[in-house]
Parts: C-alpha cells; sequence; structure tokens
C-alpha cells in the first residue's frame, strides 16, 4: 500500500484481513499501529511480528495518519464504536483494507502493461460467492489471468502485483463497501437485494445505501445489476442516460427484458442475452448441472454479463459453465442414499436464500433454525408447498414453530437429533434440505462449519 511511506497508521480488528493490511502497510514504508479488543488476537499479531497499541487510550491517535478497520467491526449502528468515533471526532480518515486497495490501484503505474488489468466487484444480498466464483472460473476457463478476493475468502490485500491483462474479482460485502473511501471497479455487479444485516445498517435504506456506494457517479464504466426488486430498477435507472443506454446491463431472473440497450435474463431454463432490441445469445441452463434452480439462473445471467462486459464470446462463456461445480454449502448435494438426497445449503443463513432452496427441490424434509434474524419466519410460508416436514434446531427452533404454524414439523434441537430424524423418516423421492434461514452463531463459529457437521453426519448414515 502507498501513500502512507513514513507516516504511522492505526489498524483496529487483527482477523486475516487486519493482518494482511498490517503488513501491506509495513511494505509500503508505513507504521502499522495495531489493536483488537480480544487478547488472543493481539497475541497472534505480535507473533506475527505486528506491536500492539492500544488505541482505546485518549491519546491514541496522536501523529496518525489513518485509521484502517476490519469489516467485522460495527462502526455506527447498533452503537458507535468508541474507537472508530474517537478518530472520526479527531478528523482522522476512517478507511478499510477495500479502499486502500483501490487506491493503490488509482496510483499504480500500468505503463508497461500491454493490457490494462482489471477489476470486477460483486456486491448484493445473496449470490456474491457463487457470482464471484463463477466469474472467476470462466476467466480461468478461457485463459485469462485472474485472482479472486474479497469476501470470499481471501483479503483483498493478499493478492499478487497484477499481471499484465489481468482480471482482479472481488466480492465485497455491505460490511465493506459501507466504509470504503475509493470504490472505483471497472465493472460492478448488483445481484439482489433482500433484508440482512439490519442491525448494523440501521434498517433496509442503510443496507441499500452501503451496497450503492459501489455505483456512485464517476464508478463503474459497466454496471451489471439485478433488476428483479424495486433497488435494483432504481439504481440501473439512475446509472443509465437513457433506455437504449448500454453502460448498463439489466438482468432478470423472471422477466423478458429485451428492450433496454444490454439485457441478459433468464426465463424457463434458458439464458438470453439481447442488445438494443435483438437477441444476440441463448444458453440452455437447464443442462448445466453446477448451478441448480432459479436463483442461480439469476448468478449465471450476472456473471455472463460481467464476463460479456469484458469482450468474451458466449460459446467460451457456455462452456465454462459446464465444468463449474458450484461451492460447497450452497445448494450442494452431498449424497444419494437410498432414493434419498441430501442437500447441504448451510450459506443460507437469511429468509430469501432459504425461500430459494425451497423453492429448488421437491418432496422436502426441511432441517432449519440457528441464531434467528430480525423479522422471523413468517414470509417463508409461501414457500412451504414442497416440504413434507420441517425439523428445526438451534435458538430459533420454537419461534419458528410459532412463525410456520400449520407445518408439519418436531422441534430437535441438535443437528444430530435433525438428521437422525430425517434418516428415519426420509422415503425415496425425498430430498433432506438444509437450509437454516438462520445465522449458525448459536451452536457453530460460521456456517461452513455447520455445513460441515450436517456432511459429516450423513457421511456416517451412508458408512
Ligand atoms: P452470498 O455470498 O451473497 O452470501 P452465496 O453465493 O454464498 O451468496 O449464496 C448464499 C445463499 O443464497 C446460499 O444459500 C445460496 O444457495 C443462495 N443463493 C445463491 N444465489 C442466490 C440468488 N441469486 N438469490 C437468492 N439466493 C441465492
Amino acid at each position: 500500500v502507498q501513500g502512507f511511506e513514513g507516516q504511522k497508521v492505526a489498524v483496529l480488528g487483527l482477523g486475516r484481513s487486519g493482518l494482511a493490511t498490517a503488513a501491506a502497510l509495513r511494505a509500503g514504508g508505513a507504521e502499522p499501529l495495531c489493536w483488537d479488543d480480544s487478547p488472543e488476537s493481539r497475541a497472534r499479531a505480535e507473533e506475527a511480528g505486528f506491536a500492539c497499541h492500544d488505541l482505546t487510550r485518549a491519546d491514541a491517535f496522536e501523529g496518525v495518519a489513518a485509521l484502517i478497520t476490519s469489516p467485522g467491526i460495527p462502526h455506527l449502528y447498533p452503537a458507535p464504536n468508541k474507537i472508530i468515533a474517537r478518530a472520526m471526532a479527531e478528523g482522522i480518515p476512517v478507511d478499510n483494507d477495500i479502499g486502500l486497495f483501490f487506491r493503490s490501484w488509482a496510483t499504480a503505474d500500468w505503463d508497461a502493461f500491454d493490457t490494462m488489468p482489471r477489476t470486477i466487484c460483486v456486491t448484493g444480498s445473496n449470490g456474491k460467492s457463487t457470482t464471484t466464483a463463477l466469474i472467476h472460473h470462466i476467466l480461468q476457463e478461457t485463459g485469462r489471468p485472474t485472482q479472486m478476493a474479497g469476501n470470499i475468502g481471501r483479503g483483498v490485500l493478499d493478492i499478487e502485483p497484477a499481471e499484465d491483462g489481468e482480471v482482479v474479482v472481488l466480492e465485497l460485502s455491505s460490511y465493506q463497501t459501507d466504509l470504503a473511501r475509493a470504490l472505483t471497479p471497472d465493472i460492478a455487479v448488483f445481484t439482489n437485494l433482500s433484508p440482512d444485516h439490519l442491525d448494523r445498517h440501521a434498517g433496509m435504506g442503510g443496507y441499500f445505501a452501503a451496497k450503492r456506494r459501489l455505483f456512485a457517479e464517476g464508478g463503474p464504466d459497466r454496471a451489471v445489476i439485478g433488476v428483479d426488486e424495486p433497488e435494483g430498477i432504481y439504481l440501473a435507472n439512475q446509472l443509465a442516460t437513457a433506455r437504449e443506454d448500454d453502460r448498463v446491463i439489466r438482468v432478470s431472473s423472471t422477466r423478458k427484458l429485451g428492450d433496454y440497450g444490454w439485457s441478459v435474463f433468464a426465463r424457463k431454463g434458458f439464458l438470453s442475452e439481447w442488445r438494443k432490441g435483438r437477441q444476440v445469445a441463448s444458453i440452455d441452463l437447464r443442462a448445466v448441472t453446477g448451478l441448480p434452480g432459479a436463483h442461480n439462473h439469476q448468478n449465471a445471467c450476472a456473471a455472463y454479463a460481467a464476463v460479456r462486459a469484458l469482450g468474451l464470446a458466449p460459446r467460451e462463456i457456455e462452456a465454462a459453465f459446464h465444468s463449474f461445480s458450484g461451492l460447497p454449502h450452497r445448494s450442494q448435494t452431498i449424497a444419494e442414499i437410498g432414493g434419498v438426497r441430501w442437500v447441504n445449503d448451510s450459506k443460507a443463513t437469511n429468509v430469501d436464500s432459504a425461500a430459494k432452496a425451497l423453492d429448488a427441490f421437491d418432496n422436502i424434509r426441511w432441517i432449519a433454525g440457528g441464531l434467528g434474524k430480525e423479522g422471523g419466519v413468517t414470509a417463508l410460508g409461501q414457500h412451504l408447498s414442497k416440504v413434507r416436514k420441517a425439523y428445526f434446531i438451534g435458538h430459533s427452533a420454537r419461534d419458528f414453530a410459532l412463525d410456520l404454524d400449520g407445518l408439519d414439523h418436531e422441534i430437535c434441537e441438535t443437528m444430530e437429533a435433525a438428521v437422525a430424524a430425517c434418516a428415519r423418516e426420509a422415503e425415496a423421492g425425498d430430498t433432506v434440505l438444509l437450509a437454516p434461514a438462520a445465522a449458525s452463531f448459536d451452536q457453530y463459529p460460521n456456517f461452513e462449519k455447520r455445513g460441515e457437521h450436517f456432511t459429516a453426519l450423513v457421511a456416517a448414515l451412508g458408512g
């Protein structure tokens, strides 16, 4: 990271991205002052060779050029973070690793390159990881240099210096777009919007505002926007100067959109691309096994649009779709035992993603529950027609049963009990679906551990 040579920069939060930030600052000649509320995290940072400075002290920001915070730390809502609030009150610029990344990117010297490296950022409520991984996969399969980072498991400051013609694909959550002081991707993708993380953004308006920052005026050259919600329509409308403007590629998983300058949509299992009133490509998505269900067709359209904006040809994109195997914990079939299909969608941590999973399968034995989110799950009532029985686990088990009154259900409490009950009761042709519609933190460190536990329990059945 350039721009802080010889200066002190405070780093708050010492997880993966915080440590990568400290290392990048040091590499650029700055002195990182590291802090985390947790003594264990501080110890890990010290072990990695970073000195810790108590940022809770009243004089902590004397002589400090900037404060870089981690996405996991709420800065304003539900309550202002004291350290961030003090820095802001003292006029210290507060940024995050994404802001630092774009700042370095903007000032990098690309003169030696034949083809400018490019950045693609993906945001939205659901489908971000799948869309990001799919874009990365298509670029790899078609032989372009590419790296993937962001919310998908690798810090943006951990990526290698860009190569000639490289495409860096970043998944960005609202926690990351909210605070970044620079956000200037070449192509920005907005998958969809549904309620999530409302406490952190003080409601839906704040949540949408955080995501919209990626599309600010002077932002991306091309915007790929899912227009299946009013917010997406609004965003597309604000960015496009006219209906035939092809700076915005509209994407839908439900509607035919042929009249716009540029659109990509999925209907009845087919992806169609239209430009200025004419269809230019069509792909049969029903034959693509790694992207099951209408929600994945939306992701396919978004990824397709993003790489078309880079100039890839429809046929090479179609070929790459077929070699995509999907991501673990997202509508992932993990076993077929005695005619029963077992599906791990542990990543379905909110109502909308669980609804999509419930729509994608038949004869469902549904394992759900965990740490429930604001608003409850009554909205899932419209997606239960294919559910034979629910097996509720975790903290929210009883609340879910109350919200979904009338659904045949059992309170199982634990994953072990739920899997055992499903193994006893499921018949050939059934799908046992883990789609919790809740966070995992009441019983697991994260959704991955929850999905792995489910997968291990199912594997034990097969043996
Ligand atoms: P994110 O990174 O935005 O959380 P993922 O690709 O990890 O998105 O998927 C999160 C959850 O949402 C999974 O349960 C997945 O099956 C479901 N999902 C994936 N794509 C979509 C979509 N376009 N709309 C709704 N739900 C989706």
